[in-house]
């Protein structure tokens, strides 16, 4: 839907602050605003609209109705509108909201602070699933318009190939795999981009042969690399409509074993979208890939409604988080608890999140230090043809080892550097999970580990000992763990200011998650604990220089997380 078709309603008490942001709209060509001043006045017309309201902006303080409430309504009464919050930024109310909205499946598109600004107003609009400004390359599809029976023409004549783009594992910086890419190598218009012939053949029910012929190149290319050594997944992509065949899964099964692979190199990717069908024969055909060895990945991850039911009832061994979520996500609040929370999903699902359109080093690091597993975007490389991929994998130089002189010099210094020679601190109430802790890092040869229950102790020992790491829970007695971390941070313990932290975070702790990392901490483990997840963390944790601002940065930062203990209990 072109941006000025898009229908809004902008719902805030304040009229000074309605209008601006009306005003703005109009400037970015939305005709269709409408005004609400309170929550009961906007479900209202969101109730009697039609055609319906695309996108509600909405206050979260407001008179009769407050925006929570709202969203509540919105809800239960299954409104598919997207939602704008228009809020100053408090950090704990956004998350509050943005789990709120999860829970109802509501899409979330941001939150604009105010002062207002055009540049971010647009960029939440481009996150809308209504309005094609979405980021590129979903943005700019070629102005191409071929019938179905040339592109068929031109998968007969072999001239539609894969380009791959390597998937990077975001811990080690190791290529780990890659996606297959359709191009359609045309000979007048040069390479064709996707948009160009997917829908068509998807509409006209014709994709399954550009499908097969995808596949048999991809594991074509699984088999070379194989041989040169380089055991590396190759995804492809499945359309929905191709589910929906009852001989799918045995054509896709014999075509890579065909070529001498084992399925268990091929992943098959699914918009999720694609993933909530409800279509025994869908489900069924997935079920057997999965069983005859083929990874399954929920693609464009956060632009569906899907819940964690309707993922469960699918074998997913991966969680491709959508790039519309990522690029530049690290300075955006919401995105942040977005990205967090899905990392989170994968990790309670026990699946390898994935994040797509990692653009710059500043993303790379932001998941990095999320445990976001493997990444994919320009910032590693663009899709690029078979021959030079294989150049760019035979050339790869490990970007991770590369980053800085710095971290190659920490990096190495860790790796020869024995685990008991690290001072390590716990601080943990639940006394089962102290001592899991304790018993795995005693194994795993940490010989100087102390554990304590609560803050205090903590803070007690701090005097004594310079601990090089401290692994806390949030939830702990007396003070919560990110006062804890507040106080080391801003230096009223003896602990130094730039001492490592690890956050012992539960799985659905986005708001706490949100916080810690406002605090610099470290890095992140969730539980269940599996030793050699720990082992890596501190390694990775230990090697990595810490970046901690000047105390007075930390002051402002409130710990208060009342409401989540509330919820807990
Ligand atoms: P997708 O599966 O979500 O693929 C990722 C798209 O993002 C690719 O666009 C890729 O080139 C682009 N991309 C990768 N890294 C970045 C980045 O850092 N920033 C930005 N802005 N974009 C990035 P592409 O190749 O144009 O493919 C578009 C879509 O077409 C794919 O989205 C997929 O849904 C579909 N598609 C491609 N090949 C096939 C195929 O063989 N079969 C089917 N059914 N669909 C395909
Ligand atoms: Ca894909
Ligand atoms: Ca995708």
């Amino acid at each position: 839907m072109p941006i000025h078709d898009l229908r809004v309603l902008v719902t805030e008490d304040d009229r000074l602050q309605r209008s601006i942001v009306v005003e703005m709209l109009r400037s970015l060509g939305l005709n269709a605003i409408s005004e609400a001043t309170n929550g009961e006045e906007a479900l209202d017309m969101i109730r009697h609209a039609n055609p319906p309201i695309n996108i509600l902006f909405c206050d979260l303080k407001m008179p009769k109705m407050d925006g929570m409430e709202l969203l509540r309504h919105l809800g239960t009464e299954h409104f598919h509108v997207e939602v704008v919050i228009l809020s100053a930024m408090d950090k704990k109310l956004l998350a509050v909201v943005n789990k709120v909205s999860s829970l109802y499946e509501i899409k979330l598109l941001g939150a604009l602070e105010k002062p207002l600004s055009l540049q971010k107003l647009k960029h939440i609009l481009s996150q809308s699933g209504n309005t094609p400004i979405a980021p590129a390359p979903k943005a700019a599809p070629q102005q191409f318009n071929f019938s179905v029976e040339e592109i068929l023409e031109g998968i007969r004549q072999k001239q539609f190939k894969p380009f791959l783009q390597p998937k990077v594992d975001l811990q080690t910086g190791q290529v780990v795999g890659a996606e297959a890419l359709a191009r359609w190598l045309h000979p007048e218009h040069g390479i064709v981009s996707p948009y160009a012939f997917i829908p068509k053949l998807e509409e006209s029910g014709q994709i399954d042969s550009l499908t097969y012929l995808m596949l048999e190149e991809s594991a074509s290319i699984c088999r070379t690399l194989l041989g040169k050594n380089h055991a590396l997944h190759i995804a492809a992509n499945l359309s929905l409509v191709s589910l929906t065949d009852p001989l799918i899964a045995e054509k896709i099964t014999s075509i890579v074993k065909a070529a001498g692979v084992d399925t268990k190199y091929i992943t098959l990717e699914i918009t999720e979208s694609a993933a909530m069908t409800e279509a025994p024969q869908a489900l069924e055909n997935l079920a057997r890939l999965y069983m005859n060895g083929f990874t399954l990945s929920i693609d464009d991850y956060g632009t569906g409604y899907s819940n964690l039911q309707q993922l469960t009832r699918i074998a997913f061994g991966e969680l491709k988080i959508d790039q519309s979520f990522i690029h530049g996500f690290a300075n955006n609040e919401a995105m942040l608890i977005v990205v967090a929370a899905n990392i989170d999903m994968a990790h309670k699902l026990r699946i390898k999140s994935v994040a797509e359109g990692v653009e710059t080093k500043e993303d790379w690091e932001m998941l990095r230090k999320m445990d976001c597993d493997i990444g994919q975007g320009y910032f590693f490389a663009k899709p690029m043809s078979t021959e030079d991929f294989y150049t760019f994998i035979d050339n790869y130089r490990n970007q991770l080892l590369e980053v800085s002189p710095t971290a190659v010099h920490h990096y190495i210094k860790t790796t020869t550097k024995t685990n008991s020679e690290f001072k390590i601190l716990i601080v943990e109430d639940d006394e089962f999970t102290r001592n899991t802790i304790l018993q795995i890092l005693n194994s795993l040869g940490y010989l100087q580990t102390t554990a304590v229950k609560d803050a205090q102790s903590a803070i007690a020992l701090f005097e004594e000992v310079q601990f090089n790491l401290i692994i806390t829970d949030i939830f702990l007695p007396d003070i919560n763990g990110l006062e804890l971390i507040k106080r080391i941070r801003t230096d009223r313990t003896f602990a130094k200011p730039n001492t490592r932290i690890i956050v012992l975070s539960g799985l659905t702790q986005t708001k706490a998650v949100g916080l810690a990392m406002t605090l610099n901490v470290n890095g992140f483990l969730a539980k269940p604990l599996i030793p050699n997840v720990i082992d890596r963390k501190i390694k990775n944790v230990m090697s990595e220089p810490t970046r901690v601002q000047a105390s007075i940065a930390y002051e402002t930062i409130n710990t208060d997380i009342q409401d989540i203990l509330i919820s807990k209990s």
